[in-house]
């Protein structure tokens, strides 16, 4: 088992669960090693999640085990902040590779003895021409590539070039490793590729060792290889890869040769997965770093308050296939509304506050109510919300002019105040501006726990906050960070003009009930009637708290256009 939890329910059968199933039926292999192979050139998003859930939820439900292999063979400046988000990331999910993390530089020197042995097989040459007279020669979809003429070079000549390729005797940029497979194979992965390049940069685990680095076309199978994966998974733009995967394997003659298998990436609908594309919004501060929640990656995304079961069960649901398509973004929400509908603990909080003052009320007296957690789970308990004279309702839950069908506060009409008391408006006070400052209400005393002492009927129920006992909070409100389906697609010249304005939403001096003073950073609420929140892991002091929205009550999107 790779992971520390118990297994999580609802397993769906897809395609690549039943290769695994046959393999370990058939005997072809005792038990399954899968692997995450991350990059640490950015940090992860829910399309990695899905690939994460995938290898590691394989692993934990056959009884195998998941590496966690950093892809690092590109040498690049410095990558400790993207791997250790990465790591915690993995974990966060509710995964753990126990003592299988690798990295594939750790395998230059391997990497390297097998380019050796390909050269003294025949099967590999260093190649002298320029990039521009290289891909001059390469061909295209409908034309076969043609030979360079340095294919003919002999053993001992290539593999004299490659010794001094690696000791740093040439120039980036002037000679190659090429494997010799077919310049007229209609795969043009199969094309004589370059398999390693010259790069005098540092590499930040194996400094200035290198000056030769493998491309990930012959890195990858080999690390696969050596780590003795059974079932090498991918994305689908890999399967015209997979000949040249196998080709490399089968010229080494490789013992452990592990089947790559492709399977359709996540695409999300009003968002960009593209690492390019989030580091310029990170760059061009057109959010608030990484981890803004409005952001697809996983630090975002957890920021925002989703929990790890929720990304999971979308994981689940969204399921492995092999066809490209987009999912919505209203599947990733309804995911965290339906485990938040069940865990968070529900409490009254007034986003926009309107001052009620109840006439008749003693002065200076104060009344406490039970509130139940959950309404359908007694097992989460009660809390107390204290009542006085003067409470804060959400001013949408007035109106002085009650349009059809608003069945709430409004002069002369009664509502329910949520666990307290039934009141009725009396009269509003406005400013100089003719703005309503102030509603004035009388209240029934016989009422007390909300219904009517007579049975009448009451339509509307409000939440309120009372005014003496109530926390000031931040409120943010976030939306999805795009307005079209697909940021930068058709029609659209750039992602950029489809970032959506009302993405955030800063409210101030938001009224919250006390036991929210209680919150900690792992606490999760439904503000009754409002949605699900969290404290914003960043921004918030126990002085200040900020609470994020990390979902509506509804899907409200699809609701709009209806
Ligand atoms: P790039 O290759 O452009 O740097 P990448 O998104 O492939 O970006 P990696 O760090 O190489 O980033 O990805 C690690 C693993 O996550 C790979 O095995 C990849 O197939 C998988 N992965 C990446 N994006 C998605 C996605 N949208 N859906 C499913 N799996 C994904
Ligand atoms: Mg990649």
């Amino acid at each position: 088992m790779t992971t520390t939890e118990t297994p999580l329910p609802g397993k769906a059968a897809n395609f690549i669960r039943n290769i695994v199933t046959d393999d370990l039926k058939s005997g072809k292999h005792k038990s399954i090693v899968t692997r995450f192979p991350p990059e640490p050139n950015g940090y992860l998003h829910i399309g990695h999640a899905k690939s994460i859930c995938l290898n590691f939820g394989l692993a934990r439900d056959f009884g195998g085990r998941c590496h966690l292999r950093f892809d690092d063979t590109n040498p690049t400046k410095e990558d400790i902040e993207y791997e250790d988000s990465i790591k915690e990331n993995v974990k966060w999910l509710g995964f753990d590779w126990g003592e299988h993390m690798y990295y594939a530089s750790s395998y230059f020197e391997q990497f390297y003895q097998h380019a050796l042995k390909l050269i003294e097989k025949g099967l590999a040459y260093v190649d002298s021409l320029s990039a521009d007279e290289m891909r001059a020669l390469r061909g295209t979809l409908n034309e076969p590539g043609k030979e360079s003429p340095y294919r003919s070079r002999g053993v001992d000549e290539n593999l004299d070039l490659f010794r001094r390729m690696r000791a740093g005797e040439f120039e980036e940029g002037s000679q190659v490793l090429r494997l010799k497979i077919d310049m007229a194979s209609p795969n043009i992965n199969m094309r004589d590729p370059v398999i390693y390049r010259i790069r005098k940069v540092e590499h930040h685990r194996t400094g200035d060792a290198w000056c030769i680095y493998p491309m990930y076309d012959y890195a990858h199978c080999i690390s696969d290889s050596i780590e003795g994966i059974t079932h090498s998974i991918c994305t689908l733009e890999f399967e015209d890869h997979r000949p040249l995967y196998d080709w490399v394997l089968d010229m080494l003659e490789a013992p452990c040769h592990p089947q790559q298998i492709e399977f359709a990436r996540l695409n999300l609908s009003y968002t960009v997965m593209s690492k390019r594309k989030l580091l310029e919004l990170v760059q061009e501060k057109l959010v608030d770093g990484w981890d803004d929640p409005r952001m697809p990656t996983l630090v975002g995304i957890r920021r925002r308050g989703f929990t790890p079961e929720s990304i999971r069960a979308f994981c689940e649901t969204i399921g492995v296939g092999k066809s490209d398509s987009f999912i919505d973004m209203s599947i990733l929400e309804d995911a965290v509304r339906e485990d938040l509908n069940i865990r968070a603990p529900r409490a009254m909080a007034v986003l926009r506050p309107l001052k009620l003052v109840i006439e008749g009320y003693p002065e200076g007296e104060a009344d406490e109510f039970e509130g139940a957690n959950h309404p359908n789970d007694p097992a989460m308990g009660t809390r107390t919300v204290p009542f006085s004279k003067t409470v804060y309702i959400e001013r949408d839950d007035f109106q002085e002019e009650p349009a059809k069908g608003f069945f709430r506060l409004a002069p002369g009409r009664e509502v329910r105040l949520r666990y307290a008391y039934i009141i009725r408006c009396e009269s509003v006070l406005k400013d100089a501006s003719g703005e309503i400052v102030e509603v004035r209400c009388s209240y029934d005393p016989g009422s007390r726990g909300g219904s009517a002492p007579d049975g009448r009927k009451i339509k509307g129920t409000i939440h309120w906050v009372s005014a003496e006992h109530a926390i000031d909070a931040e409120v943010r409100l976030y939306d999805r960070l795009f307005s079209t389906p697909n940021p930068g697609g058709k029609n659209e010249p750039d992602y950029r003009t489809s970032l959506n304005p009302k993405s955030i939403e800063v409210l101030t001096g938001c009224k919250m009930e006390p036991s929210l003073a209680a919150s900690t950073l792992d606490s999760r609420y439904q503000f009754e009637r409002l949605g699900y929140f969290c404290l914003d892991s960043k921004d918030s002091c126990p002085q200040a708290p900020v609470f994020n929205r990390t979902a509506t009550l509804r899907d409200s999107w699809n609701e709009q256009k209806r």
